[in-house]
C-alpha cells in the first residue's frame, strides 16, 4: 500500500511552488500514485478506468512492461546526446518509424515534444519554400511557444505574443460549421487566403486530422485533399501534425491522415510515440530535410538513447499485441454504444471521431447547440466517483475527450459507457 504524501499536502505546494496556472478537472483532484495498463490507482488503492490516457499520451497501456524493460537496458547501458557519437538506439527506431510512413517520406528527425517537432516543420516549411505565410485551421491546437503558438487557433491557449504569419481558415467542422459536411465548401477559405491575403506564395498548411484539444473534432471529407491541392499550387508544404491522431489511436490507419487520402510533405508526432516518455519526431522526405544542413540544427536530447529505445518498445508492442486492431474494434463498439446514449439523453448534441479517439458534446439545446459546460464538469466528477476518468476540451469546454490507452477492452467500453449512462441520468 501507498504511504507517500497525501493529496492534500501535494495540492497545497501545488498552489505555493508550482505555476498558478496549472488547472486540474476535478472538485478534488486525484493523486494517482500507479498506472497498470488501462487502470490507474490512487493514494487509497481505488482502482480508476483510465479513459484519456493521459491525453492520448499513453498508446500501449501505463508502464507496459516491455516497454518499461527497453528503458531500463538502455538507461543502465548510456543515455547520453545522440549529437556526438553514434548509438543504435537511435538509428534503429528511425528505421522503424520510417517504415510506418507512406511514400517517400523517410527523414526523421527526433525532437522532445509535439511543440518542438511543429516548431521544427514550420521552420522547415518556410526554409524549404523562400515563404513565410502560414495556413492553419481555427480550433486546431499546435503547441506553446513562438510559431507553434501562432498557428494555435483558440483563444485560449494563446498568450500576447507576437504572431506573425499566419492565417488561421474556416474550420471545416461538421457540426457547428456553416458548411455542413461538405469538405470542398470550407476549402474554398484557405484559396480566398492565399489569393487575398498573401503574395499568392506560401510556406505551408498545418491541421490535425481529427482536433484534439479542439473537442474531437473530424475534418470533413474532402477537406484535405482539395487544401493540399491548394496549397501545392501556391508552393507551400502540408504538415500533417499527428501528435494525438497518430499510431494506430484512430483504428483503421496507422496515422490519421491517411483516413483522408493524402500523403503530407511533413508529418510531426508526440505523445503516443513514447508511451508517455517525453520524444516527438518530424518526418520528412530527403530532398526537403535538406534545408537543415544550411546552418548547423542541434537538439541536445532530441533521439536520446533512452527515449528511442522506449519509442522503439512502443512500436513493436502495438504491432505484437495488434491494439491498431483493437482500437477500431473496441473503437467501434464504443462508438456505437455512445450512439445509443445520445437516444437516451438530450443533453448528448454530437458523439463523433474515430477508433479510441472518440468526443461527446453536451449541450443545453440540441437546436442552439448551446454548450453544456457546468453540466459536463458536474458529470465528469460524478464518472470519477464511479471509477471512471475521461476527459474533456473542445474551445466551449463541454466535450468528453475519450482517448483511453489502445489496450482498452470491450468489457472497459461497456463499463465505461454504462457509468456515463448512470451519470447522466442523475444530472
Ligand atoms: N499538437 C497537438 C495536436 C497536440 O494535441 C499537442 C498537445 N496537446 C501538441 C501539438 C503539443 O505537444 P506538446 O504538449 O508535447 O508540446
Amino acid at each position: 500500500p501507498y504511504d507517500g504524501p497525501r493529496a492534500a499536502d501535494i495540492l497545497r505546494k501545488r498552489l505555493q511552488y508550482l505555476s498558478p496556472s496549472l488547472f486540474h478537472f476535478y472538485n478534488k483532484p486525484l493523486n494517482i500514485v500507479e498506472g497498470k495498463m488501462q487502470y490507474l490507482y490512487d493514494e487509497d488503492g481505488r482502482r480508476y478506468l483510465d479513459a484519456f490516457g493521459g491525453i492520448a499520451t499513453v498508446c500501449c497501456g501505463h508502464c507496459h512492461p516491455d516497454v518499461i524493460e527497453a528503458i531500463i537496458n538502455q538507461t543502465k547501458k548510456i543515455q547520453h546526446s545522440t549529437v556526438l557519437y553514434l548509438n543504435s538506439a537511435i538509428a534503429d527506431f528511425a528505421e522503424a518509424l520510417a517504415n510506418k510512413m507512406p511514400g517517400d517520406l523517410k527523414v526523421v528527425f527526433f525532437t522532445n515534444s509535439g511543440t518542438e517537432a511543429n516548431e521544427l516543420a514550420l521552420m522547415i516549411a518556410r526554409l524549404y519554400t523562400g515563404s513565410q505565410d502560414i495556413i492553419s485551421i481555427r480550433n486546431g491546437y499546435h503547441g506553446n511557444a513562438a510559431a507553434t503558438m501562432g498557428a494555435t487557433a483558440q483563444s485560449n491557449w494563446k498568450f500576447n505574443v507576437v504572431q506573425s504569419g499566419v492565417h488561421h481558415a474556416l474550420n471545416p467542422d461538421q457540426y457547428r460549421g456553416h458548411f455542413g459536411t461538405d469538405g470542398e465548401k470550407y476549402a474554398k477559405d484557405v484559396q480566398e487566403i492565399i489569393d487575398f491575403g498573401t503574395t499568392g506564395r506560401i510556406a505551408g498548411f498545418i491541421s490535425e486530422a481529427i482536433q484534439g484539444v479542439g473537442g474531437i473534432m473530424e475534418l470533413a471529407p474532402g477537406y484535405l485533399p482539395a487544401v493540399y491541392k491548394m496549397i501545392r499550387n501556391a508552393g507551400g508544404l502540408c504538415i500533417a501534425d499527428e501528435v494525438q491522431a497518430g499510431f494506430g489511436r484512430t483504428g483503421k490507419h496507422f496515422w490519421g491522415f491517411e483516413s483522408h487520402d493524402v500523403i503530407p510533405d511533413i508529418v510531426t508526432m508526440a505523445k503516443g510515440i513514447g508511451n508517455g516518455i517525453p520524444i516527438g519526431a518530424v518526418v520528412t522526405t530527403p530532398e526537403i530535410a535538406q534545408v537543415l544542413t544550411r546552418r548547423s540544427y542541434f537538439n541536445t536530447f532530441g533521439g536520446n538513447p533512452v527515449c528511442t529505445a522506449g519509442g522503439h518498445a512502443v512500436l513493436k508492442v502495438l504491432e505484437k499485441e495488434k491494439l491498431q486492431e483493437n482500437a477500431h474494434l473496441v473503437g467501434s463498439h464504443l462508438k456505437d454504444r455512445l450512439s445509443e446514449l445520445k437516444e437516451k439523453h438530450e443533453i448528448i448534441g454530437d458523439v463523433r471521431g474515430r477508433g479510441l479517439m472518440l468526443g461527446v458534446e453536451l449541450v443545453t439545446d440540441r437546436q442552439k447547440k448551446t454548450p453544456a459546460k457546468a453540466e459536463i464538469a458536474h458529470v465528469l466528477d460524478l464518472m470519477k466517483d464511479m471509477g471512471v476518468l475521461v476527459g474533456k476540451g473542445g474551445f466551449y469546454g463541454n466535450v468528453f475527450r475519450i482517448t483511453p490507452p489502445l489496450c482498452f477492452t470491450k468489457q472497459d467500453a461497456d463499463f465505461f459507457v454504462d457509468v456515463m449512462d448512470t451519470a447522466l441520468a442523475k444530472l
